[in-house]
């Protein structure tokens, strides 16, 4: 039995992580739950899993899971920051689900990795703001880092077997978004409803965003860069709309290995949660014979610059790669305000970029600073210009 906490249980990645458990329950037990606001889901999420604590994001939110929760309850109810890092070192638990959105996620998942446990990583964030950090004390406390991205779990799998060494290069897919074939004048009168449309993948908002203007791909471009211990000029990026292959190893010989499925994140999570055994998935089966033609495509720089911030960022290490996630994060909210038009995020973030005087060897609290930074800046400069 393997015991489980989950950090972002009421998102899309939590709610898919347990319904893998849910389909599992002599493999699995889940022991604590950390949500943001939705408590209405999270109480829901308690009666069914019964974890020994469950967190949520400030007193108020605690408060109400409380007295929906009743005094009966077994479940003790934490918040705040204290409350995701008693979640993410739970002593009861062997993996942590790391599933928060966004720059959240970074503190309670280093809090696991301190704890010695393992953790199956979905929230890419922690890996771009701070992939050094997180991979030395990973490796100084014996702790596996098992990827959920769906791209970085085929990798993973494609890896397995074969040498390091003999890796020619890292071939990222991405389904190419809503926006695949807009022209750049489209581009920048498209609208949040509009951009929050993904084709293949149902994703919390965030994510989704970035998915339509390719953010989401340069994050994962950094977020390889650490996990596989791979050079930037060796991890490419192919646009394949179908979303059957996830990625792909291309080895020196020439040999590709890729990984294929039904675009279903519960795959990649019943992976890492299983790992390194592979035990029956509620996602349904791959039937190449109906998936019809799979199509590969360059992907387009000129119409999607975000590649080129993420590369550019990434090469240039340090803080920089909290910097494009923290003005990411924040341009990204400023649209679907609609405070900015979707073209205007990456030129506020390549500003930013361009602001920023790098730390190339950060500690976790420059990290931090530079994403308040970003974060503030973004702020100002849509301000500023009024745009
Ligand atoms: P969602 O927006 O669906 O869910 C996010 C979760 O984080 C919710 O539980 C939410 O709580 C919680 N949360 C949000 N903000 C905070 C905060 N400030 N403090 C604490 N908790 C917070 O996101 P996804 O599940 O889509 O994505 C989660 C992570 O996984 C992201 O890093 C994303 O990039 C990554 N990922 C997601 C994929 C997907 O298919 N969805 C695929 C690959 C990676 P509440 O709702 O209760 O407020």
């Amino acid at each position: 039995m393997k015991r489980i906490a989950i950090l972002g249980s009421t998102g899309s990645i939590g709610v898919n992580t347990l319904d893998v458990i849910r389909h599992a329950p002599s493999r699995f037990e889940v022991v604590a739950l950390a949500a943001g606001k939705n408590t209405t889901l999270l109480k829901e999420q308690i009666d069914e899993f019964r974890p020994a604590v469950a967190a949520v994001i400030d007193e108020p939110c605690a408060g109400q899971l409380g007295a929906m929760l009743g005094r009966s309850n077994g479940t003790e109810i934490r918040f705040g920051m204290d409350g995701y890092r008693e979640v993410a070192a739970f002593a009861e638990a062997d993996m942590v689900v790391s599933a928060m959105a966004g720059s959240a996620g970074l503190i309670p998942t280093l809090e696991a990795v301190a704890a010695g446990k393992d953790v199956a990583l979905a929230n890419k964030e922690t890996m771009v703001m701070a992939g050094s950090i997180v991979v030395r004390m990973a490796e100084e406390k014996g702790v596996a880092i098992l990827p959920v991205d769906s791209e970085h779990s085929a990798i993973f799998q494609c890896l397995a077997g074969n040498r390091h060494q003999d890796i020619r290069r890292l071939i990222l897919t991405a389904s190419g978004g809503p926006f695949l074939k807009f022209s750049k004048d489209d581009l920048v009168h498209v609208t949040p409803a509009q951009a929050l449309k993904h084709p293949k993948w149902e994703m919390g908002r965030k994510i989704t965003i970035d998915s339509a203007s390719m953010m989401n791909k340069g994050l994962e471009i950094i977020e390889a860069r650490w996990l596989f211990n791979v050079d930037y000029d060796a991890i490419h990026v192919q646009i394949h709309p179908q979303s059957i292959i996830h990625s792909m190893v291309e080895y020196i010989d020439g040999s590709v290995v890729a990984q294929m499925g039904c675009p279903d994140m519960r795959i990649p999570i019943a992976y890492a949660l299983s790992y390194p055994e592979r035990h029956p998935c509620p996602a349904p089966a791959l039937n190449l014979l109906e998936a019809g033609a799979l199509e590969f495509l360059e992907a387009d720089w000129d119409r999607f610059p975000n590649l080129r911030l993420a590369y550019e960022a990434g090469r240039a290490g340090g803080t920089m790669t909290a910097v494009l996630n923290g003005a990411n994060e924040m341009a990204v909210e400023a649209f679907l305000a609609g405070k900015i038009r979707f073209t205007d995020m990456t030129a506020v973030i390549e500003s930013v970029l361009a602001k920023h005087r790098c730390n190339v060897s950060p500690t976790i609290d420059a990290v931090l600073a530079a994403d308040m930074w970003a974060k503030k800046e973004v702020i100002r400069i849509i301000e500023e210009l009024k745009i």
